[in-house]
């Protein structure tokens, strides 16, 4: 499979619709490729909660029957990637429990930094957790607050743990939408006008691209440290947590982020082609075609092309239909797994000198594979341009990243990964190009840990992170 950081998770949440459940399970089904080995959903009908969730993706998960059996007027929805826990069932989300507080279900995308910190305490004071996952803490925490309100407990359990949380909440007759003080990923609050039964349909989603199919109208983001509940009341906000400078994932502009969403304010599709005319920019070369990776690469190789003037085409042709498992021929094919997501088009590529545009390299395997699978097509010249800098350290905020040491970055230096994928050259997009590109500014300010290994919280864990030095910003 594609050599890239993996996604980490996607969740979804639902005031005021009288198909509630099925809306979440719309949005999780525009959210899969933010996770594609587990997913659930939870709702309520105003007196308990009902929960499904299993191992797979949304479509296969969520059927009819299965749908019909979460009533309500509120749901929330998770699809999962393990960042933290494995990946059994027992992790996936939302996580639902009784407690002194009430029911609650609860979803996270992120990964907290002292969740090992924190369960380990909890555990000497005797708490007993059900799941290995990191967001089981804050269900703890939530329960032993001595705070007498849940939005009271909430806020107090909160303020106790770090890194990133984007989390979306469920009561009986409420829904809570909370993100972490940082804002690292991001949550997005929608309207369905007259939606529901007793007015507008509220909405929360990893993605503005979730909104698109359930007729959502994208209102605002949910602000870092922002805790906003949807009620009987009204909707209401509060901030649990002291200002404190942003550092929104730039990798969600870079690769995770759908083209079609809007994620911190921005759209997607427009940072993603902005890297690639900065990308021209910096590392023009003389080339016949721009040819993306697809589908990564495509609107980078459109900002790369536009900014050359050199024409794009679709030199690789991805097949979108591939299992999770599939029988390899008993005689050996040579780079039969990437062959099997990629194919050139050796018409549009034979005798021509070809840059070949893609969003990252994290181990360089797959690349090597793709400049070789490029020249087997008759490419005179293979030049290949990556959208980001090269990533040199691993994330500790909801994102799975190999080990430093599987980074090829980390360990060699630009000539010799590009010795390594046998290209006749590789440029990497400059960090300060990155941040143009995203249009860093007083609005959004990123965090750019994998680029630089200098990370925004205090807290991370040091033995995985060796032998590089931990600063703070
Ligand atoms: Fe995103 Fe990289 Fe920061 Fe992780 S370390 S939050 S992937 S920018």
């Amino acid at each position: 499979m594609l050599d890239k950081f993996k996604d980490e998770c996607g969740v979804m949440a639902v005031h005021n619709h009288r198909e509630a459940s099925t809306m979440a399970y719309l949005g999780l089904h525009q959210l899969q490729h933010r996770g594609q080995e587990s997913a659930g959903v939870v709702s309520s009908n105003g007196e308990r909660l009902y929960m499904h969730k299993a191992m797979g993706q949304v479509a296969d998960i969520f059927t009819e029957d299965v749908l019909s059996k979460l009533p309500g007027n509120l749901a929330i929805g998770h699809t999962r990637y393990s960042t933290a826990g494995d990946s059994a069932v027992l992790n996936a989300q939302p996580i639902m429990v009784d407690c002194n507080k009430g029911m609650i279900a609860i979803a996270h995308n992120g990964n907290l930094v002292n969740a090992n910190e924190i369960r380990s305490r909890l555990e000497g004071q005797g708490s007993i957790f059900q799941t290995t996952s990191d967001t089981e803490v804050i269900v703890h925490l939530i329960a032993q607050s001595k705070e007498h309100t849940l939005p009271e407990a909430v806020c107090d359990a909160l303020r106790r743990i770090e890194g990133a949380f984007s989390l979306v909440m469920m009561t009986r007759d409420r829904v809570f939408a909370i993100r972490d003080p940082r804002g690292f990923r991001p949550l997005s609050m929608g309207r369905i006008p007259n939606g529901g039964p007793s007015g507008d349909t509220v909405v929360f989603a990893s993605e503005t691209c979730a909104f698109d199919l359930i007729g959502a109208v994208y209102e605002r983001d949910v602000k870092p440290g922002e805790m906003v509940v949807v009620g009987p009341e009204g909707t209401f906000s509060r901030f649990f947590a002291a200002e404190m400078k942003q550092s929104a994932c730039i990798f969600e502009h870079v690769y995770f982020s759908r083209p079609d969403s809007v994620v911190f304010g921005r759209p997607v599709q427009t940072s993603r082609e902005a890297m690639g005319r900065q990308l021209a920019k910096e590392s023009p070369v003389e080339a016949d075609l721009v040819v993306p990776v697809p589908d990564s690469g495509v609107a980078a190789a459109l900002g790369y092309s536009s900014e050359s003037l050199l024409p794009f085409r679709f030199g690789l042709i991805r097949n979108h239909y591939i299992g999770r498992t599939f029988i390899e021929p008993e005689q050996r094919v040579r780079d039969f797994g990437v062959k099997l997501k990629l194919n050139p088009i050796r018409s549009l590529l034979v005798g021509k000198r070809v840059i070949l545009v893609d969003d990252s390299i994290v181990r360089g395997t797959t690349s090597r594979k793709i400049v070789r699978m490029v020249r087997d097509a008759g490419a005179k010249e293979v030049h290949v341009r990556i959208s980001c800098p090269p990533t040199i350290s691993p994330c500790y905020y909801g994102v799975d990243t190999p080990s430093k040491g599987q980074l090829i970055a980390s360990n060699k230096s630009i000539e010799e990964i590009r010795d390594y994928i046998g290209s006749d050259s590789l440029a990497y997009l400059s960090l300060e190009g990155l941040r143009v590109a995203c249009a860093e500014g007083e609005k959004t300010t990123y965090c750019t840990s994998c680029y630089t290994g200098v990370y925004p919280t205090e807290f991370i864990p040091l033995d995985q992170i060796q032998p590089m030095a931990v600063k703070k910003p």
